[in-house]
């Protein structure tokens, strides 16, 4: 089968390798999208700690298939089903999981490529911003895993504003219900110090400190971007007057992520995802999908890799 490898920074090629055969507990699934996530960008670039050549399919995460395989002891999935979860090896025609990393996908969510991944990490961070009616909330950064969240958010939340350096990003948001949207320049003074929960999505620095601004007094900071380019410095004092609580809400145990990711999928059976998918490639094409995802040309929401 035809695998992506990346080999070097910015360096992707697809290559033919074995199929692999599913272990005791594990099944094959046929990859039909693979998501790309603005962490893969991180193998994508090189950062330090990475090494290559990566393994073949990584470092695909966001995938949907449907189950080739099986393989001993797999109970509760049955070939032929559609299925999302966790995976690290998704940008491939197939790959394996373990049975306990995927769920079924109720049919009640349409034919089109449910990405599970990503409506976990959005329903985590959700979870974790324990977000309540009347609730003010900021979303910073506005990018696909920003749109999820604010998707998913409950319906009564008291208001919720975004910000964007994104023209089209700012649209999306007022699309979606944000009361008010602003670019990183013209937030008003009125706005600090005035939300109660604040969710960081951009994993930069600047960010962290507009977040830090707009949290009021007691209120949460939920870090939800992926840090992942160095250290960073955050405004101490301005944390412990506030008496804020900063919130990591990233999770790594699988049984959280399908926890989540089942929590999703009853608000998606309730409100149905609106298309925030702008591009899609071919696996062959896969190093052009790495590049948009870095450059984001205008248009880009979101992009999924086709094998
Ligand atoms: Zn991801």
């Amino acid at each position: 089968m035809r695998a992506l490898r990346l080999v070097a920074p910015r360096r992707a090629e697809c290559v033919e390798v074995p199929e692999p055969s599913p272990g005791p507990g594990e099944v094959r699934v046929r990859i039909d999208a693979c998501g790309v996530c603005g962490s893969d960008l991180n193998s994508w670039r090189g950062v330090p700690g990475v090494e290559f050549p990566l393994p073949a399919g990584a470092p695909g995460h966001e995938t949907y298939g449907e189950v080739l395989a099986l393989g001993q002891d797999v109970v509760g999935l049955g070939v032929g089903q559609r299925v999302t979860g966790l995976m690290w090896n998704g940008f491939a025609e197939s790959g394996i999981a373990s049975v306990d990393n995927l769920l079924p996908v109720p049919v009640e969510l349409g034919p089109g490529p449910v990405i599970g991944e990503p409506l976990a990490c959005a329903m985590n961070v959700i979870r974790r911003s324990g977000v309540a009616p009347g609730d003010r909330v900021a979303i910073v950064g506005f990018g696909y895993l920003a749109a999820l969240v604010a998707h998913l958010l409950p319906t009564e939340p008291g208001e919720w504003i975004a910000i964007s350096r994104r023209c089209e990003s700012r649209a999306l948001a007022r699309h979606m219900g944000a009361s008010a949207v602003y670019d990183f320049s013209s937030v008003p003074d009125s706005a600090w110090d005035s939300f109660d929960i604040v969710i960081e999505a951009t994993g930069v620095q600047a960010a962290l400190d507009v977040a830090t601004w707009l949290t009021a007094s007691a209120g949460r900071l939920v870090i939800a971007g992926y840090h992942a380019d160095g250290p960073r410095t955050v405004n101490m004092q301005s944390w412990n007057w506030k008496g804020i609580d900063v919130i990591n809400a990233h999770a790594r145990r699988p049984d959280v992520y399908l926890d989540a990711l089942r929590r999703s999928f009853e608000v998606l059976r309730q409100r149905p995802l609106p298309a925030l998918v702008s591009h899609t490639w071919p696996l062959d094409r896969a190093a052009d999908a790495f590049a948009a995802a870095e450059a984001r040309p205008p248009g880009f929401t979101k992009g999924l890799v086709i094998p």
